[in-house]
Order: structure tokens, then C-alpha cells, then sequence
């Protein structure tokens, strides 16, 4: 007989003490009845401070399944997501948040799909309505840039909760940028991608870990570490300021020789001045997040520091 298909499930831990005994519990029943399959939990506890730990190696003793990964310190989201993922050994893997957000009951569906044929199917969520009204929007916002500038390659409304097949995440291990835009990094290779629908639901217990300036980065860190386009923005803003000062230098100069006497205008030089001041700042300032981005390339260090593996 054939063996079952391992499925690695990962999920990052920060701090989540109180809606852990709910996630295990509605994980527990979801995957219970999928007994096709042979599930590895790979749960990685980045740095928690709050007991979570301690909880998660009790819970260890009662699922043999679970693989405890825990990190040196906290690493953030995205470098924990990356230690499971590496760790990982099934024929497919499902990042999932532990706060019930991403509804653990969707794995079956993500695997009917999965099994149809695709290499990749992202759980795409239908309406944000328990998202704030600001998140909702800073979020459309940011889809719409990101559009522009990547042209579909990452979709719209999906988070870290889809199935990706082994052979994508062999070819996502390969990314081992330090900048990491998980979204980014997990779409990027391509493969054959579908999608299912579901809605997102509110945080099942304790608080999110992201505020308005990490949220804000993440952003930022999404559009530079995919996209060069802020940088030809500056250089086509640069062109059309020549083109502009060149038109008015032709303009001033035949005031000049035709008009004689031409001293007015303090308003429009201080205007200029300002203008063309913000704009070489602004620009200095993107130039400086990618050199900033490149800094912390050259200096290679590890993404993530795994202290021990429970297996
Ligand atoms: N998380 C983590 N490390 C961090 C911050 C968050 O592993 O530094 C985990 C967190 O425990 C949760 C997931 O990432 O499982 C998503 O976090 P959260 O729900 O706070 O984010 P939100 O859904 O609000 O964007
Ligand atoms: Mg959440």
C-alpha cells in the first residue's frame, strides 16, 4: 500500500498564550478527519515571553505530531515563518496564523484543490468586514500600488494561508533574501495557482502584534524588496524638472532681452525653491531605503537562530 501523504502544516508563535487552547482544539478536529493524510505540526515559537512556550511543550506531549521549533529570540513573523518552512519536510505545506483568523477548516478544501492538479491555491479572503475601517483601506490602497507595480504577480486580498506543493517550496527555500516580504516570496515562483474563497474572521483571542508603523514598513519593505519603480520614478521626475527649468529659462530670458528690466517674482522662486528642495529630499530618501535594503543583503546574516527542535 502506499504511504499517506505528509502535510506540514507551519504556524509562527509570538506571544499567544491566551488563544492557543482554541486554536489547538479547532486544528485538532479539522484534521482529524482527514486521515488520508499524515499531518506534521511544525509549530515555531518565536520568542515568546508570556508562557507560550511552556505551553506548547506540554502540548507536545499530548500530539506526537507536533514539531516544536524554537527559536533564539524573536525574529518576527516572516523569519519564523521561513525556520518552518525550512524545516518542513511534507509533499505539501500550509502557513496558517494561530489567532483562528485563517480558519483551520479550510484545510481540507485547500487539499481538495491541491490534489486537483495545483501546485499552488491561495485562500483568498472574501470580505475583510471585521477588519478597522482603516485597515481595510490602507490595505486596498496598497494592493492598488502593488498592482501597478507588479503587475498580478502577487494577488490581491491573499495573506501567508494557502497550500504550496513541495516542488514550490524547494524553489521558494532558494529566495534566501534578508528582506522578506513573505507574500512576495511565496508567490514569486509562479507554478499552477488557483484559489479558494473565505471570510476572514475577527482574532479569536489576545492582540495583534501589528500596529500602524510595522504595518506601514511591512508596506514599504513590500514594494522596495519587489519593485525598482520608485527609483525610475525619481530619475522620470528628474527628466520632466530639466525639461520644465529649460522652458522657463527660455521664457525668463526673452523677458529679459525684450522686456528690459525683469526683477518680480519672489513668490514663484521661493515656490521653486521649496519645490524642488522636498522633491531632492524625497528622492535622497528612497535611494536611502535601498541602500539601506542592500546593507543588511551584503551583511548575510542568518535569517532566523533556531535554540532547539523538539521532534
Ligand atoms: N507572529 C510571530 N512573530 C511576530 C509577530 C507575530 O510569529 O513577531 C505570529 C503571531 O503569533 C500569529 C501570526 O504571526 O500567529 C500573525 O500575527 P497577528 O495575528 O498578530 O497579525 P495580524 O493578523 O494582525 O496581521
Ligand atoms: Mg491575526
Amino acid at each position: 500500500m502506499k504511504s499517506k501523504k505528509i502535510i506540514s502544516i507551519v504556524v509562527p508563535i509570538y506571544n499567544e498564550l491566551e488563544v492557543l487552547p482554541l486554536f489547538f482544539d479547532r486544528l485538532k478536529s479539522s484534521i482529524e478527519q482527514l486521515t488520508r493524510y499524515e499531518f506534521e505540526i511544525i509549530i515555531v515559537n518565536d520568542g515568546s515571553q508570556d508562557g507560550s512556550y511552556k505551553y506548547l511543550i506540554n502540548q507536545k506531549e499530548n500530539m506526537s505530531n507536533i514539531v516544536l521549533v524554537d527559536l533564539s529570540r524573536n525574529f518576527g513573523k516572516e523569519a519564523a515563518l521561513t525556520a518552518g518552512i525550512d524545516v518542513s519536510i511534507g509533499d505539501a505545506l500550509i502557513p496558517i496564523d494561530c489567532d483562528l483568523q485563517d480558519p483551520p477548516e479550510m484545510i481540507r478544501e485547500l487539499l481538495i484543490k491541491w490534489e486537483s492538479g495545483f501546485d499552488v491555491v491561495e485562500a483568498k479572503r472574501l470580505d475583510r468586514k471585521f477588519d478597522s475601517f482603516f485597515k481595510k483601506y490602507s490595505a486596498n490602497f496598497f494592493y492598488a500600488i502593488m498592482n501597478i507595480l507588479n503587475k498580478d504577480k502577487i494577488s490581491n486580498n491573499v495573506g501567508d494561508f494557502r497550500i504550496i506543493d513541495r516542488k514550490v517550496v524547494e524553489n521558494i527555500k532558494l529566495l534566501d533574501e534578508r528582506n522578506r516580504y513573505m507574500k512576495g516570496i511565496l508567490s514569486w515562483p509562479g507554478f499552477k495557482k488557483n484559489f479558494i474563497e473565505y471570510t476572514r474572521e475577527k482574532r479569536a483571542a489576545g492582540k495583534t502584534k501589528f500596529n500602524f508603523f510595522q504595518l506601514s514598513h511591512l508596506a514599504i519593505e513590500g514594494i522596495i524588496s519587489f519593485s525598482i519603480a520608485p527609483l525610475k520614478i525619481i530619475s522620470f521626475l528628474g527628466l520632466v524638472g530639466i525639461f520644465t527649468s529649460l522652458i522657463f529659462t527660455i521664457i525668463v530670458l526673452f523677458q529679459k532681452i525684450l522686456l528690459g528690466n525683469f526683477i518680480s517674482g519672489y513668490a514663484s522662486l521661493v515656490v521653486i525653491i521649496l519645490f524642488l528642495g522636498s522633491i531632492q529630499l524625497l528622492s535622497l530618501g528612497i535611494i536611502g531605503e535601498y541602500i539601506g535594503k542592500i546593507y543588511f543583503e551584503v551583511k548575510r546574516r542568518p535569517i532566523y537562530i533556531i535554540k532547539k527542535i523538539y521532534k
